[in-house]
């Protein structure tokens, strides 16, 4: 362990509840299952895997992670918690055996965290763990879920703009707005559709070609690589590929009067970059708040109320909690970011003292 990061002070200073370490020799399984806060309900959150080159990286994303669905859930007003796992290690060592094995670990917690799907974990591996415990949700349709979430996620995003964009010109409007898309995945795709309706001037970029092809011949759009769009006169940017990808350097570059996008944990640094926006007059739709539409929809499939009328309807009133979020960035003077924080930590510290 590096001197400036020590895990006992993380949890004991109250920053996390419990931190789950799994391991299986035999199969080469290691995973950390990290609970961030249960006050509003059991935590929820997505099991990655992906190669990190330290476990103590690995150990990072999850903390990082977990904390950050702990915001969003309380956000978007559901009686749920934060947590995340990863699975740290090659791809090639994922088998039905191997995520059974992870799954048997989940089933141990009993019920206090329950895992979605995130980065390197497939449908059918969901239903593999769901074959070892009921702790399993985001499942295909055909198998009692509500299926992919990337719909209900984009269209949060979608009303996330257009309210930012009232707050910014006075109305709501994305007709002519230049908007940037980086990442033209599941929810960017979807989110092009809304945006397309509302005769939005559409820019995109990604780094896989035949996506990128498939959306241009689609759609009314243009095409541009990543480095071209930071520094575009835009209404719009979205970031809807990666996360970390608001840093010193790209903010130097920005010239867009908001940002608006699906992309988890968008901000390198959340304590200097929203400052650094802030200072730009970029209005910051914090990712926590606008991307809670997954969230919503695994939520609904948890407490078992499959109706996705109502995973809509929730994730409409993003529209209004993105309002409540900017007017009270504005009112303190306070980034759009540590404005957002205040609302979720008030809304969990206000349940901890009942
Ligand atoms: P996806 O994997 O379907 O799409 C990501 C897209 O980004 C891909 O087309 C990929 O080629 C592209 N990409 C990767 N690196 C890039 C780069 N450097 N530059 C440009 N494009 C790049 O993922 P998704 O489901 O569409 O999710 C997009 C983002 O939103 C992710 O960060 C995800 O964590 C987040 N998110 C998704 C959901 C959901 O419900 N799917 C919910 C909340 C947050």
């Amino acid at each position: 362990m590096q001197n400036n990061f020590n895990l006992s002070d993380k949890i004991f200073n109250q920053d996390h509840e419990q931190i789950v370490y799994c391991s299986d020799k035999d199969l080469g399984l290691k995973a950390i299952i990290g609970i961030h806060d249960t006050t509003l309900g059991p935590s929820i959150g997505g099991t990655r895997m992906w190669n990190y080159s330290t476990e103590q990286d690995g150990l990072k994303d999850v903390l990082r992670l977990s904390k950050a669905m702990s915001l969003k859930s309380s956000l978007a007003g559901l009686n749920a918690g934060g947590g995340k796992a990863v699975i740290i290690g090659d791809l090639k060592l994922k088998n039905q055996n191997f995520i059974k094995k992870y799954a048997s670990f989940i089933n141990d917690i009993n019920g206090k965290y329950w895992t979605a799907q995130d980065v390197n974990i497939s449908s059918q591996d969901m239903i593999w763990m769901k074959d070892v415990t009921p702790f399993v949700v985001g499942m295909p349709e055909d198998k009692g879920g509500l299926g992919d979430s990337s719909h209900p996620t984009a269209y949060g995003v979608y009303l996330g703009m257009k309210a930012a964009s009232k707050f910014v010109y006075g109305n709501d409007s994305l007709e002519g707005k230049k908007i940037a898309l980086q990442g033209i995945g599941k929810v960017g795709a979807k989110l092009i559709e809304y945006l397309a309706k509302e005769n939005a001037t559409i820019y995109v970029s990604d780094i896989n070609k035949e996506i990128l092809k498939n959306i241009t011949d689609k759609y009314k759009v243009r095409s541009f690589k990543n480095s071209e769009l930071y520094s575009m006169d835009l209404d719009i940017f979205s970031p809807c590929a990666l996360g970390g990808i608001l840093n010193s350097e790209s903010i130097k570059k920005l010239k867009c009067k908001i940002v608006a996008g699906a992309a988890n944990n968008q901000l390198e640094d959340d304590k200097t970059h929203d400052i650094e926006l802030k200072e730009k007059n970029i209005i910051y739709v914090p990712d926590f708040l606008i991307n809670a539409g997954g969230v919503i929809s695994v939520y609904h499939e948890q407490i078992q109320d499959l109706s996705k009328e109502k995973v809509f309807a929730m994730t409409e009133n993003i529209y209004s909690k993105v309002e409540d979020v900017l007017k009270l960035s504005s009112k303190n003077n306070i980034s759009t970011n540590v404005s957002a924080m205040k609302i979720a930590l008030d809304r969990i510290n206000r349940n901890r003292k009942k």
